[in-house]
């Protein structure tokens, strides 16, 4: 069922590089799950995006003043979000791990983190999850606004460990990079499309049932497996 027949254009935030959910082939195209499933809803539900890689943290902001219309991020649904968001129905269930470098063989545990450094993307679960247990475990934190710098600091040996979400994690892993994870997968929880709170209501629910339709058509289970099906 189509929610809306004129095709309005909404401009959608989103990261920068965040795969499989988000990143650029060989032209330069913003490909992945959330830009897929985006652009299919989109096409059934006769809306027009206009995409915004931002980052993360500043899509967040992006939604907050009202730049953009809606985020789409592997962003996950968390009660204090809840409160400045609303969020479609969930389209994924993530969570998040560490991961150390592939030749690390001195950290084994969180317990192994005593006096080391730990990195994160800002503004994610896994940088609010790290803040939680820093003291517990006596490690430092190291923040960074995109992934790309986040998996480059474990190369060149500017933090010990990393925690992200674990898909993106074994996507990596699948592409080559020497990391492996540590410990169980931690903060499991709900991937959604968001729009600030009280916003756009149009929006969420043209995704919402376009969602619905993927689903049923299996046109979803057709675009996560084009993007997961080598990974671990
Ligand atoms: N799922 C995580 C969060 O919402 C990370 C999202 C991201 O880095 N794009 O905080």
């Amino acid at each position: 069922q189509k929610i809306h027949a004129e095709n309005k254009v909404y401009k959608v935030g989103t990261d920068l590089t965040f795969a499989p959910f988000e990143f650029q082939n060989d032209s330069g195209e913003y490909i992945g799950i959330d830009i897929d499933l985006l652009n299919t809803i989109a096409k059934k539900q006769n809306f027009t995006v206009d995409l915004k890689p931002l980052g993360f943290n500043s899509s967040v902001q992006a939604v907050q003043s009202g730049q953009v219309n809606a985020m789409i991020a592997g962003m996950s649904v968390t009660e204090e979000r809840k409160k400045s968001f609303d969020f479609s129905n969930p389209y994924f269930i993530g969570g998040i791990s560490m991961a150390v470098h592939g030749d690390n063989t001195e950290i084994k545990s969180y317990d192994d983190l005593k006096g080391k450094v730990v990195a994160v993307k800002t503004g994610t679960v896994s940088a609010n999850y790290v803040d939680k247990i820093k003291d517990k475990y006596g490690f430092t934190v190291k923040s960074y606004d995109s992934a790309d710098a986040l998996y480059d600091v474990i190369n060149v040996g500017g933090a010990d460990a990393i925690f992200d979400d674990y898909p993106i994690i074994d996507y990596s892993i699948t592409k080559g990079k020497s990391l492996k994870r540590v410990g169980d997968i931690q903060e499991r929880c709900d991937y959604a499309f968001a729009v600030k709170k009280g916003t756009n209501q149009e929006l969420v629910k043209m995704f919402n049932e376009g969602l619905k339709e993927l689903k049923q058509t299996k046109e979803y289970d057709g675009i996560i497996a084009k993007y997961t099906s080598n990974s671990s």
